[in-house]
């Protein structure tokens, strides 16, 4: 049961069919972890704790304590030239490690969440350790080689990993789900077709990496919501033309000669 504080806060959410009161449970109890905090990750982060990923329990008599966690990762600082699209900074942050300014701005939002800070840069060594137990993992990194070693590590840990990105005026995403051994993987995507580098060789208009980032919170939370049941797509990857307001999208078969996922 949910408390009536718990009702009143996700009211507008539970009404849909895609979330309901035990989508709502499933939210609070899942372990989120996000890989960057820069325009994806710090944004998808405000629509995570808002939705109530992490959501502490402490007032339910019957369940005194939930699993829920959300683990931030990410060994930057904020940078003055972060705020034109990263939303969840400001002045007062700068210079200060994003780990810690993310937590305290959305610790305004939900002052009990459960959210854990790594303030260090993700890379093959500690990957293992950063995703273990992961209900899932949020890709908001803006570097291939990055990326490809998360991609390799919740493929070999079968742990749902959604990736993001953007840059110039569109955007990309791929739900991959290794359980399942449908679809491909993001080592099978590059070998495809060639994607973009990161924000700095490209450039980024604000509100289109935020469109992605917006996405993947979307999906996410419909995934912890009903898990099996969720109503998204796996091995989808969808490119998005935000001048244009184009979407395409196809799905991606796993390459038969796969190192990560074959
Ligand atoms: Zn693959």
């Amino acid at each position: 049961m949910l408390t009536h504080q718990e009702i009143k806060r996700y009211s507008r959410q539970l009404l849909l069919d895609d979330i309901d009161e035990e989508g709502q449970r499933n939210i609070a109890n899942a372990h989120v972890v996000i890989i960057g905090l820069g325009g994806l990750g710090s944004v998808a982060a405000r629509y995570l704790i808002g939705a109530g990923v992490a959501a502490q329990c402490k007032a339910r008599a019957t369940a005194p304590s939930c699993e829920g966690k959300l683990t931030l990762v990410d060994g930057d600082t904020v940078d003055v030239s972060n705020l034109q699209r990263q939303t969840s900074y400001n002045e007062m942050h700068l210079g200060e490690l994003k780990t810690n300014a993310l937590k305290s701005e959305l610790q305004k939002v939900n002052p009990h969440a459960n959210i854990e800070l790594k303030s260090r840069f993700a890379d093959s060594k500690n990957l293992h350790t950063i995703i273990q137990n992961a209900t899932c993992v949020l890709d908001c990194t803006d570097n291939v080689t990055v990326r490809k070693a998360i991609n390799k590590v919740c493929v070999s840990a079968k742990v749902p990993l959604f990736i993001a990105s953007a840059s110039g005026l569109t955007w990309q995403a791929i739900n991959i789900n290794s359980a399942l051994n449908e679809s491909g993987c993001y080592h099978c995507l590059v070998s495809h077709i060639k994607v973009n580098e990161n924000c700095i060789s490209q450039g980024i208009l604000g509100p289109v990496v935020g469109m992605a980032a917006c996405h993947q919170a979307t999906q996410v939370l419909l995934y912890l919501a009903k898990k099996a049941h969720a109503n998204i797509k796996w091995g989808h990857y969808i490119h998005a033309d935000a001048a244009q307001g184009k979407m395409q999208s196809f799905f991606l078969p796993p390459s038969a000669n796969c190192e990560v996922c074959q």
